[in-house]
């Protein structure tokens, strides 16, 4: 299948593949342009030029940003930005820094719950990466506790679960602000799956966000159900927002292969050209959204 894979991880953030892995599955699977889209950094950016480079593969450095509101994690993908802007670059190494916090009241707590994992072996198994909860399961699982990465999210690492802790983000309005002051473009990422049982965002965060500068929506991801799906597409066509897809590839830590969900080129298009016009939105938004269908 040809298009964009508009979302994958490396081992620069949660992802057990280099950037010149990535780039390689990419071609093996014919695809035309490939992000790197890093939780909170843009290390990944060089090292997938670099081995794109002599190749067709377009390379769209990208990152994914956390954001929260009332608690509620929430993820902004950022495309073609300037990661040395003061303020984006600011926040990303504040982003990074609190991880590594938060990652040690984790490993507190399942010290408490009995299962003796340390914060050096942890940081051994991120390396330089942004310190993420798969790094923690990993842990985990080679101390023997758990078959594999999912069961730790399941048994103690999900939302809420009982080693969870929740990380210092920023408001996701302020983020699409970021990306788009440090000249890139926002999408909101996988919005089916936030809230309690992944119930969804509601639409009036969407609104916020499309007036901040928003330009697309990631409507086609993995774990969306194709109802998940179409409703989020008929949202980004409703508020005039591009429609995304990506794979969310994390290496071995995801069961699923990079390219398996991708964005077509029209779309990547209507996306660039938001960089250039990144606020089409006429004052008060869009008429005649139905709230009733996208609210939580
Ligand atoms: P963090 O940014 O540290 O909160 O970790 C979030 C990352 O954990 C996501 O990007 C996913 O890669 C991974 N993740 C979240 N939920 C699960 C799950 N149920 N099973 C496996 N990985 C998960
Ligand atoms: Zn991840
Ligand atoms: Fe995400
Ligand atoms: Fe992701």
């Amino acid at each position: 299948m040809a298009g964009y894979d508009l979302h994958t991880h490396t081992t620069f953030s949660d992802g057990t593949t280099t950037p010149a892995a990535n780039v390689e599955l990419a071609l093996r699977a014919g695809l035309e342009g490939l992000a790197v889209t890093d939780h909170d950094t843009a290390d990944a950016w060089q090292p997938a030029r670099d081995a794109a480079a002599g190749t067709a593969l377009e390379i769209v450095p990208g990152v994914e940003l956390s954001a929260e509101l009332s608690g509620a994690s929430i993820h902004v993908l950022g495309y073609w930005f300037d990661p040395t802007r003061p303020a984006l670059a600011a926040e990303m190494r504040r982003l990074r820094n609190e991880r590594v916090r938060r990652g040690e009241q984790i490993v507190a707590r399942f010290n408490e719950l009995g299962i003796p994992i340390s914060i050096e072996r942890v940081r051994e198994i991120a390396g330089d990466a942004p310190l993420g909860r798969p790094h923690i399961a990993s842990a985990v699982v080679e101390l023997g506790a758990a078959a594999d990465v999912d069961e730790v999210f399941g048994r103690w690492l999900h939302d809420g679960g009982p080693a969870y802790v929740p990380k210092y983000a920023v408001d996701p309005v302020t983020c699409v602000q970021l990306v788009v002051d440090a000249g890139g473009v926002a999408v909101l990422a996988h919005p089916g799956l936030y809230g309690p049982d992944d119930s969804g965002l509601d639409a009036g965060i969407v609104e916020a966000m499309a007036s901040a500068g928003l330009a697309g929506i990631e409507a086609d991801h993995p774990d969306h159900s194709s109802e998940r799906r179409a409703l989020y597409r008929d949202l980004a066509v409703g508020l005039d927002l591009v429609i995304t897809g990506g794979s969310d590839f994390h290496g071995d830590r995801k069961d699923l292969a990079l390219g398996e969900v991708a964005t077509p080129r029209a779309q990547v298009e209507r996306l660039r050209a938001r960089l250039r016009s990144p606020r089409p939105q006429a004052p008060g938004g869009p008429a005649g959204l139905d709230r009733e269908r996208f609210s939580m």
